[in-house]
C-alpha cells in the first residue's frame, strides 16, 4: 500500500520542530506504527515532522534519583543501557521484548507510549513505574504521571502541538524485585495481555506493590486492588493468588482475533500469579 501524499520535514532544532508542529505538523520518531497506519491509509498527515533525527532528544541519565529518558530513545538503546538494567530493570525487560531487533532499534521510547496502543509493552511498566512523561509545546512544557496520561485507545493527556520531550522513572532501590510478564501475539510481539510488577519487601513482608496491566483494557491500567490485596503480607503462594485474583474486576476486556475478553481475563489472572512470584523472588 502507498500512503497519501504527505510533506516531510527534518528540523534541526527542537523548537523549529516545535513550531512546525504547532501549525498541524505530526511528529514522526521511528515510524513502526505511523508508518504502516499511513501505508493502510488509516493516517493521513499532510505534514510529517522528523523528530527522529534531533539528537538531543535521544539520551539516557541519571539525575535526582530517577531515570531521565529523551524521547527518540530506542527500545534497543532503552534494553541494552547498563544504566537501566542497573536501576530501572523493570524497564529493560520490558524494552528488551518488544517486537523484534529491527522494531526494537528504530521504535523509539516516545513514539510508543504517546501511540498509546492498548497492547503495547511500554505502558503496563509505565504505570508500574508510576513513571511521568514531561509533554513540551512550543509555548510550554508540563509534567504529566502516567496515570494521567493514558487515557483511551491510542488517546492520551497530549494535547495538540505538544510532544512527548522525556520519560522520568525512578531508580529502584535494593528492596525491590520486579518483572514483566507478558502473553504474546505471535506475529508482532504485542502484548495478548502483558503484567508489570514491582514489589519492595523488607524484613519478609511486602512494603508496597505496583502492578500495571497491558492488553486486557482500552489502555493500560494499575491494579490497584491487587496492590493493596498484597501489601503487609509476606507473599505466599495463596496470598499472591488471592490478590492476583481481583486484576481483571470492573474491567471491560478487549475481544479481537488473538483473545475473547474472557479468556483474556482468565490469562490476565494467571500471568499477575507468575509475575508476581517472579517479582518476590528478586526482593531480597
Ligand atoms: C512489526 C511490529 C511489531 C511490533 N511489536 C511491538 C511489541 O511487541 N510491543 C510494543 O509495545 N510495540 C510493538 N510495536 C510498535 C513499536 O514499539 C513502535 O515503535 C511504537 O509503537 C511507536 O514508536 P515509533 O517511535 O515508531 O513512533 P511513530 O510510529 O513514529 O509514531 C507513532 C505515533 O506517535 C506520535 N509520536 C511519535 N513520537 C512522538 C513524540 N515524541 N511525542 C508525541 N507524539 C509522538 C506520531 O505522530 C504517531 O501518531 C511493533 C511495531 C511493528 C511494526
Amino acid at each position: 500500500m502507498i500512503p497519501q501524499t504527505f510533506e516531510y520535514t527534518a528540523p534541526k532544532t527542537l523548537e523549529e520542530a516545535l513550531q512546525i508542529i504547532a501549525g498541524g505538523g505530526k511528529p514522526l520518531s521511528g515510524g513502526m506504527s505511523l508508518i504502516p497506519m499511513m501505508k493502510l491509509r488509516l493516517a493521513a498527515p499532510d505534514h510529517l515532522v522528523d523528530l527522529g533525527r534531533l539528537k538531543d532528544l535521544h539520551y539516557i541519565r541519571e539525575e535526582g534519583g530517577a531515570l531521565h529518558i529523551g524521547a527518540t530513545t530506542t527500545h534497543q538503546d532503552v534494553a541494552s543501557s547498563a544504566l537501566v538494567r542497573g536501576k530501572c530493570p523493570l524497564l529493560a525487560q520490558t524494552a528488551g521484548g518488544v517486537g523484534d531487533p529491527q522494531v526494537r532499534n528504530r521504535g523509539t521510547i516516545g513514539g510508543s507510549v504517546a501511540h498509546a496502543d492498548p497492547s503495547a509493552d511500554y505502558p503496563a511498566a509505565m504505570q508500574a513505574l508510576e513513571a511521568k512523561f514531561v509533554l513540551k509545546g512550543a509555548k510550554s512544557e508540563r509534567t504529566v504521571a502516567a496515570a494521567d496520561f493514558f487515557l483511551d485507545t491510542f488517546l492520551t493527556a497530549l494535547e495538540p502541538g505538544e510532544i512527548v520531550r522525556e520519560v522520568i522513572v525512578p531508580v529502584e532501590d535494593g528492596s525491590t524485585g520486579t518483572h514483566y510478564e507478558k502473553v504474546v501475539q505471535k506475529a508482532s510481539g504485542f502484548a495478548v495481555v502483558g503484567i508489570a510488577v514491582r514489589i519492595s519487601r523488607k524484613a519478609g513482608k511486602i512494603v508496597w506493590a505496583r502492578v500495571g496491566v497491558t492488553g486486557l483494557a482500552n489502555h493500560a491500567y494499575r491494579a490497584t486492588a491487587v496492590e493493596k490485596g498484597l501489601a503487609g503480607t509476606s507473599g505466599g503462594a495463596t496470598e499472591v493468588q488471592n490478590a492476583a485474583a481481583v486484576v481483571a474486576d470492573g474491567i471491560e476486556a478487549n475481544s479481537d482475533l488473538h483473545a475473547s475478553a474472557e479468556y483474556r481475563k482468565h490469562l490476565a489472572v494467571v500471568h499477575t500469579i507468575r509475575a508476581l512470584l517472579a517479582a518476590l523472588a528478586r526482593t531480597a
